[in-house]
């Protein structure tokens, strides 16, 4: 049997990351997927992310944030493609909400560029929407869009072109370490590595039961709607909306210019602006999948939508499912399996880990080929958990 430096298990957003990281440093590296890199039943599909600095979720995600838009820079430039569209990002919310002063609180520790905004400078500025006057802005000129599927596709060329090898529709039904090296059980038989790396959202206490009670997998709604009467969005930037503790944020993202004049084939929904509710309550196998969306989730958007945004809040063009795999204290997992030594995983990531994805594949190939990382990923060690 042929022994591999490293297995990386799922082809997603930080799987996909993790074999470019691993090819990169020279690894002789296998990627098992069981169904298709970035597919429609996991978590990284739907034609457009996020990606921002001043995070309001914890100050220290900003040098990991900084790493990952680099990382992603270098792969475009690498790949030819175009990955990042740089239409900025307006948080908003009430005086003192966590959106905007967490993102100021990051900009300010880190030096990062924002402009802090009242209400006539939101509508100003920004005239899709109609904030409450009490409305605080916080507007980052350096963020936008993260073309999911195209990223996660020029990792996997990357990591290909330099001799990684992905078998998909492979799943994986057994990952099992001992004092050599660590066993990966597939349908089709077994593989070997000195070191595995599990990347598979969703799935991932399917692999680790001892993970299972951090871990909840749960269905949100993506909705992409054409603006109304002809409303000009294409310099609109991406957005959140904070309406306190209690209640969902919502958020939207700008159309994606590259889908105005598509270079081939049909136009994706994603020529129009995106938006969505960040969070649900609604649990989900993601062996048996989410349940289609209704006119109820979509109506729910639209009614949250046509308060803030009445200008954009127009037809549902095209609506789409996504999974969260949300941990305990909302930020991610990532560091070595309980109780192993050669088995290293992220989840958890809790609807925000595309724009870092490439910090965590980085993190996770240091891990696995060195044993140690100098990315700054201790915060996020499951030993916070008692795990
Ligand atoms: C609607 C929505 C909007 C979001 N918006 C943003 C945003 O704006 N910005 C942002 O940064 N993040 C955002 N996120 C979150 C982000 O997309 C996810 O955190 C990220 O994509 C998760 O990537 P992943 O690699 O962990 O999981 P996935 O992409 O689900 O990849 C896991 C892969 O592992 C495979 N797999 C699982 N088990 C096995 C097995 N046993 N054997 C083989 N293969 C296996 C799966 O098939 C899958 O391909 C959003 C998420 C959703 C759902």
């Amino acid at each position: 049997m042929k022994s591999w430096d490293v297995i990386v298990i799922g082809a997603g957003a930080v799987g996909s990351a993790a074999l470019r990281a691993a090819t990169e440093a020279g690894a002789r590296v296998l990627g098992l997927e069981q169904y298709t890199p970035a597919n429609p039943r996991g978590s990284s599909h739907g034609h457009s992310r996020i990606f921002r600095h001043a995070y309001f979720e914890h100050p220290d995600y900003v040098p990991l944030l900084r790493h990952a838009t680099e990382r992603l820079e270098s792969l475009e430039r690498e790949s030819g493609g175009r990955l990042l569209h740089r239409c900025g990002m307006l948080l908003m919310g009430a005086p003192g909400c966590m959106a905007v002063t967490g993102a100021i609180e990051s900009a300010q520790r880190w030096g990062l560029p924002l402009d802090a905004l009242d209400a006539t400078g939101i509508r100003s500025r920004f005239p899709w929407f109609d904030v409450p006057s009490d409305t605080r802005g916080a507007f980052e000129s350096n963020a936008g869009i993260v073309r999911p599927e195209a990223t996660v596709r020029a990792a996997i060329q990357f990591a290909l072109a330099r001799g990684a090898e992905l078998r998909l529709e492979r799943r994986v039904g057994a990952v099992v370490e001992d004092d050599f090296g660590v066993t990966v059980e597939t349908p089709s038989g077994t593989e070997r590595a000195a070191a595995v790396i599990i990347a598979a959202g969703p799935w991932a206490s399917a692999l680790m039961p001892e993970l299972t009670p951090l871990l909840r997998v749960t269905r949100v709604v993506q909705a992409w709607l054409e603006p109304r009467d002809g409303t000009d969005a294409s310099a609109m930037p991406c957005w959140l909306y904070d309406r306190g503790p209690g209640r969902r944020a919502i958020y939207g993202l700008a159309p994606d210019p590259l889908e105005a004049s598509p270079p081939h084939g049909l136009p994706s929904p994603s020529r129009y602006p995106k938006v969505g509710l960040h969070g649900s309550d609604v649990l989900v196998d993601p062996d048996l999948g989410a349940a289609p969306v209704t006119t109820a989730d979509t109506d729910a958007i639209l009614a949250e939508y046509g308060a803030i945004a009445p200008a954009l809040a127009g037809r549902v063009v095209e609506s789409a499912t996504c999974l969260y795999t949300m941990s305990p204290d909302e930020h991610f997992i990532l560091g070595p399996r309980p109780r192993s030594r050669r088995t290293f995983f992220a989840a958890g990531l809790s609807g925000h880990g595309f724009k870092l994805a490439p910090a965590l594949g980085d993190a996770l190939a240091d891990l696995a080929l060195l044993g140690r990382t100098t990315l700054p990923v201790g915060f996020l060690s499951p030993s916070r958990f008692g795990v």
